[in-house]
């Protein structure tokens, strides 16, 4: 089955060249150049995964992410020109699922689609029992998510983040298994984007849900 990519970025070398390397790569790839064309392209073609720069004429990435998971979740990965920490908080704040820092190397970007992909689609099949951490309660089969009872929305990355941990059963994980395990990276690249989900996941259901292992990793739970 063909997979649909929608690459949303001004520039417009920087979007055939993406296309380029996608469509040899056996995916096909539609082209918006401006935000709200974008989010018209998606809500037309139903993409399997969208490529978004963050800054973009008409609505910037981080709108543009927002209207187009506004009716379904549609996998996201975000281009940023710097590498700032409030551009990755509010990125994977709206939904993003990853991001990537310009310039990028395209065999990268393949690499990481692929990875977004595979755990999209591992997705469905899941059938495991709830995890309980303190007034967390995670279903892996629903994923759905509640604090103390009440629905809490994480993206699908904070999601498989932390039931990875919660499955490790305060067993500590390092940044860059969990990046194999959640993100099926090999070269161990990008820790950065764990400890900004870590932050994401806190703020939404509490700093005592993950702990920080100094210079080791992440454990679920709070600290003893
Ligand atoms: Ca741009």
């Amino acid at each position: 089955v063909e997979q649909r990519v929608v690459v949303v970025e001004d520039e417009v070398a920087i979007a055939e060249a993406i296309a380029v390397r996608l469509r040899s790569e056996g995916f096909v790839v539609d082209l918006a150049h401006d935000g709200p064309s974008g989010v018209e392209l998606c809500d037309r073609v139903q993409p399997d995964l969208v490529v978004l720069d963050v800054m973009l004429p008409g609505l910037d990435g981080f709108e543009v992410c927002r209207r187009i998971q506004q009716h379904r979740h549609v996998p996201v990965l975000m281009l940023t020109a710097l590498d700032q920490e409030t551009d990755l908080i509010v990125g994977l704040r709206v939904g993003a699922d990853d991001y990537m820092t310009k310039p990028f190397s395209t065999r990268e970007l393949v690499a990481r689609i692929r990875a977004i992909l595979r755990r999209a689609e591992a997705r469905p099949a899941d059938e495991r029992a709830v995890l309980r951490v303190g007034e967390v309660e995670i279903d892996p089969r629903t994923r759905v998510v509640l604090l103390a009872g009440s629905p809490v929305h994480l993206t699908p990355t904070e999601f498989d983040l932390l039931t990875r941990l919660a499955e490790a059963s305060g067993e500590v994980l390092g940044r860059e298994q969990l990046l194999a395990q959640v993100w099926g990276y090999r070269d161990g690249s990008g820790a950065r984007t764990v400890d900004s989900h870590v932050r994401s996941i806190r703020r939404k259901l509490g700093d005592d849900v993950i702990r920080t292992v100094h210079a080791v990793g992440y454990a679920i739970g709070p600290a003893t």
